[in-house]
């Protein structure tokens, strides 16, 4: 089924920004076996961006071919960097934002341990919600408790301090039914702040970033769209920013209480279009020129990409689906080494296997982690180059 008006503002001005075919649906999803990851269910990807109010999603999302269960692993904090900057956001939200001796909520909190971080560290009690939590339902003597189901309208007795829900939303084919269905739930929870983090598309647009779009995430923001989203929901924002080196977007936002509702804007929205139109121009051209440097690492010995997230599941099913160019994969998360990418079945590997695979060459997926990574090779005394995959941007 095609989506013809853009989700967020209803509006029929929405142009393509490229298409896709026949990509796999879910790319952080553990496969026990080569043959398991090759048959990998598959959809198409049409990225559409709405010129009024700047959202980009795809038109062809088919939600009954993505389900979220145990086998979704999507663990970033075995990286020491992910690890600090989630420390950082968790001092930020105790000290500056007075999350302490709180009711916090997170809402899809994956195995919880942001928001074990968020109770510990603010002495708060914590709420978490997601269909994909496996572990004991009670933890620290009922500080901490889980439900494996969606946070809605059925939770209004929870008297919620914080709602926090990080890297949920570009999942949702209808972000702002999501955003009513928490504001429902906070109905007798009117001073609750609330945290939203997502990644910003004028980021992946203005810096190229072929493998950042993908069929997990349908839904992608920028500060303008994300406005409107929450304002159509009935929340006001307080602000919206960029962190992660300006990968992601953040949003504080509050419950809006007034009957009327206000339409705030914090700034028109500029249209990007120009940076789409670079994508589907473009790909072809950074395709070759992908294909060119690993043709030319190759000489020197076998080549492995370092991330085994949806940043290089994307980049390999792209680049690499018949296994030519790429050995293997490097990754952090033990939770995901010995199981293969989704796709194209190749190897997961640990960091300490790198030196027996004979790896000449090792392309690292996410800029952010390159210093850490590169530290890595030096502490297991691994003699490979490492290469930051934006060097070879056209
Ligand atoms: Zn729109």
């Amino acid at each position: 089924m095609l989506i013809n008006n853009c989700p967020v503002c209803d509006s029929l001005h929405v142009t393509s920004v490229f298409t896709r075919d026949n990509i796999p649906v879910l790319q952080n999803i553990l496969m026990k076996s080569y043959e398991e990851a090759c048959q990998i269910a598959r959809g198409d990807l049409s990225i559409t961006q709405c010129s009024d109010c700047g959202f980009v999603f795809n038109r062809t999302f088919d939600g009954d071919k993505v389900v979220y269960n145990s086998q979704y692993e999507n663990t970033q904090s075995y990286s020491t960097f992910f690890e600090q900057y989630l420390d950082d956001l968790v001092t930020d939200l105790v000290t500056k934002h007075g999350i302490r001796n709180m009711n916090v909520v997170e809402v899809g909190c994956g195995k919880g341990l942001f928001l074990k971080k968020i109770v510990d560290h603010g002495d708060n009690v914590g709420y978490g919600f997601d269909p994909s939590y496996i572990g004991p339902e009670v933890l620290q003597g009922g500080k901490l408790r889980f439900e494996k189901r969606l946070y809605d309208e059925d939770c209004t007795h929870i008297q919620a301090d914080a709602v926090i829900c990080r890297h949920v939303i570009e999942h949702i084919s209808d972000p702002v039914s999501l955003l009513k269905t928490i504001r429902r739930a906070l109905e007798h929870s009117p001073h609750a702040k609330v945290f939203f983090e997502t990644p910003c598309v004028d980021w992946i647009l203005d810096n190229k970033v072929m493998f950042d779009f993908f069929y997990e995430h349908n839904s992608y923001f920028n500060r303008q769209s994300i406005t409107r989203a929450f304002h159509l929901a009935g929340f006001d924002i307080v602000k919206v920013k960029h962190i992660f080196n300006g990968q992601y977007l953040w949003v504080e936002a509050k419950v809006n209480t007034s009957e009327i509702q206000i339409q705030q804007h914090a700034e028109p929205f500029i249209n990007n279009q120009a940076g789409s139109k670079w994508f589907a121009q473009h790909e072809r051209k950074w395709r070759e020129t992908v294909v060119s440097q690993l043709e030319h690492y190759a000489i020197n010995g076998k080549v492995a990409i370092w991330g085994a997230g949806a940043k290089g599941v994307t980049f390999l099913n792209l680049i690499d689906p018949g296994r030519t160019y790429i050995d293997c994969v490097i990754d952090v998360n033990p939770n995901k080494i010995g199981n293969f990418l989704p796709g194209t079945g190749h190897e997961i590997i640990g960091i300490e296997k790198a030196a027996q695979r004979g790896l000449s060459t090792v392309i690292v997926m996410n800029p952010n982690y390159f210093e850490e990574n590169t530290l890595l090779i030096g502490s297991n005394r691994i003699d490979v180059k490492l290469i930051n995959i934006e060097e070879w941007s056209v």
